[in-house]
């Protein structure tokens, strides 16, 4: 049977590794790259090099890759290199494994230069998951167990550049040109990117938790979004999964992408709420944040009957002796008018209804049990309005001061610490350390979204509550309600 034409009879691939002095491109550098070329079925070529990184390279490092600082000391620095590795690649696919890794580092180095380096890339961790989906492994060390490959020098660019291309001629003999190649072109499809954003914005957003921001002409800040994988959901906007009239709007303006990745969902959708309210982004839907809290509170009268009455003042320390949060009195008084009618509740104690003395309107319907004029019970009445309350009763604070809330991303390789105090969210740490030193003063803002987001996870259903930590207490912020 002919085989049909595919990408890997049209372009060239250029397997490339790098050695780095840590994990994060925005902070670490690179020590050493590789580069094999393979272009319709053969190698054309290759190229390396060590770099010096212009930092320290540490002992665990050292220990890791075998690159030391005296063995860079004379290497070129990325500068003497960028534009012979730029001529070197030209327009091949970028190929590597773990490919945002590689092409993160590359991309911070021609930053650094005030250049832009942009190529199409191809991920090999990627393509192995879609040609042997029933492996859940597909690490350089599994690679090399599951497919026998001959040995290499690990965690230096050129041997891992080998292990990766003895893969990619596994893969070819098992699965054929064909498959191989269909795999290919549908892994190097990319959703359609907003015109006036860079073509491979999405190799670098990182598929994790966090907050993502849309900027449009002049940096007007369009919308902020919160989402357990950042990735996905920016793809998402893009693809046009959100496809309303205003999604499209807000496509055609985009300038600029940012983003801030947290470690859980918890501090995602706090700094979410945060950003909103403070940034007043124009897509969102409009913050109601600023418009004033009220509640209602249970007071007795002079005969001793509980009367429902709304609080315009909150005191932030006793949460506990209120009911529910509104955001208007219409919406307080709402919520009286149904609890008066489910429970039989007098309409005048909830101050639904005006009069001072006899039996209200509703004593006179039967739906009053007749607290109004001293026909019921005063313990049982209280009873009654005690119960029929008790769902919107708020929580006081249960702690002497502030809390952390320990959330760790799935990959474990970051920490949040959310500072925590009277339900607000104060600050955010990432060492326990951290929180030692931590002043807690000033003033923090009391917001109904934050608060109902922050009872359930701390005091929800035992299985779903978050652990948290509780810190000394040192200067407390005051709490101030909307
Ligand atoms: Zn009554």
């Amino acid at each position: 049977m002919a085989e049909s034409t595919t990408i890997l009879d049209t372009a060239t691939f250029a397997f490339l590794d790098i050695e780095t002095t840590g994990g994060s491109s925005t902070s670490y550098r690179i020590t050493e790259i590789g580069v094999r070329f393979w272009r319709g079925g053969q190698a054309v070529g290759e190229w390396q090099t060590l770099i010096n990184p212009q930092t320290r390279i540490s002992p665990f490092i050292e220990s890791l890759t075998g690159i030391n600082n005296a063995l860079v000391a004379d290497a070129p620095v990325f500068a003497e290199v960028a534009d012979e590795f730029r001529r070197q690649l030209g327009d091949a696919i970028f190929v590597a494994h773990n490919a945002r890794f590689d092409y993160g580092f590359i991309k911070s180095e021609f930053r650094r230069l005030g250049q832009l380096f942009s190529a199409r890339v191809l991920c090999t961790v990627k393509l192995s998951r879609k040609l042997y989906p029933e492996f859940r492994r597909h690490n350089m060390d599994a690679l090399i167990a599951r497919h026998g490959l001959s040995p290499v020098q690990r965690h230096r660019a050129m041997g891992d550049v080998d292990a990766m291309w003895q893969f990619f001629g596994h893969a070819l003999a098992d699965k054929g040109r064909d498959c191989v190649g269909q795999t290919i072109a549908t892994l190097l499809q990319r959703p359609s990117i907003p015109s006036h954003l860079p073509p491979d914005i999405l190799e670098e957003i990182p598929p994790r938790p966090g907050v993502y921001r849309f900027y449009g002409e002049n940096d007007v800040l369009l919308y902020v979004g919160k989402s357990t994988n950042l990735l996905q959901r920016v793809a998402a906007h893009f693809s046009g999964d959100h496809n309303s009239s205003r999604g499209v709007r807000m496509s055609a303006s985009l300038r600029r992408v940012e983003w801030t990745e947290t470690a859980g969902e918890l501090g995602a959708l706090l700094l979410e709420l945060k950003q909103i309210k403070g940034l007043q982004p124009l897509f969102n839907r409009r913050s109601r944040a600023a418009k004033r809290l009220l509640s209602i509170e249970l007071v007795a009268d002079r005969r001793g009957y509980l009367q429902a009455r709304l609080a315009r003042d909150i005191d932030p320390s006793r949460l506990g002796d209120y009911y529910g949060l509104f955001r208007s009195k219409r919406d307080g008084e709402r919520a009286l008018q149904g609890i008066a009618g489910k429970n039989d509740l007098c309409p005048r104690l909830l101050g639904l209804e005006a009069g001072e003395a006899g039996p209200c309107f509703q004593r006179s319907l039967g739906r009053c049990k007749g607290a109004c004029n001293g026909e019921e019970d005063v313990v049982r009445y209280n009873l009654r309005m005690q119960i029929a309350f008790h769902n919107l009763r708020l929580a006081t604070w249960p702690w002497a001061g502030a809390v952390g809330v320990v959330e760790r991303s799935k990959d474990g390789e970051r920490t949040d610490i959310l500072v925590i105090y009277n339900w607000v969210h104060v600050a955010t740490v990432h060492r326990q350390e951290d929180l030692d030193g931590l002043a807690l003063a000033g003033a923090v803002h009391f917001d109904l979204d934050s608060y109902r987001l922050v009872v359930k996870a701390l005091m929800g259903p035992a299985d779903q509550r978050k652990p948290v930590i509780e810190l000394p207490i040192r200067g407390l912020p005051d709490v101030l309600m909307p």
